[in-house]
């Protein structure tokens, strides 16, 4: 908990989200400007703050983001059509909030590369 990190205050319920996901070990929420029809964002409730910062006890983690964004992509029925999972590491790649998530963006036909 990083008690100036807009993630945690959401994780504690301290600022409000649409939480759309939740385990023992990560929320999904909506992104509060969405890139797509479908943009969660899948988040540890650790604080994380880059990929740098991952490290092998977090593997769990992980395992956690990959296997919820498989079904929240069947809930929102965007497995077949096709879904994108992007992770910006710093600021050079698009990060803006320092603590790590994976954006889950479906919905429309994705172009490549990304910007
Ligand atoms: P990134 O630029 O990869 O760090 O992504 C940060 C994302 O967090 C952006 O897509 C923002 O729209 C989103 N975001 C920032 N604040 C909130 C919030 N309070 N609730 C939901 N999404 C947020
Ligand atoms: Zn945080």
């Amino acid at each position: 908990m990083d008690s100036s990190c807009i993630f945690c205050k959401i994780i504690q319920g301290d600022i409000k989200a649409k939480i759309l996901y939740q385990d023992d070990l990560v929320v999904g929420i909506e992104d509060i400007n969405p890139q797509a029809p479908v943009h969660l964002l899948l988040i540890p409730k650790k604080h994380i703050p880059t990929p740098l910062d991952i490290k092998e006890e977090d593997q769990e983690i992980l395992k956690n983001i990959f296997l919820a964004a498989k079904k929240i992509a069947a809930a929102k029925n965007i497995g077949e059509s096709g879904y994108r999972m992007v992770l910006n590491c710093n600021e050079g790649a698009g990060q803006s909030v320092f603590h790590i998530h994976f954006h889950l963006l479906g919905g429309r036909k994705m172009g490549w590369p990304p910007g």
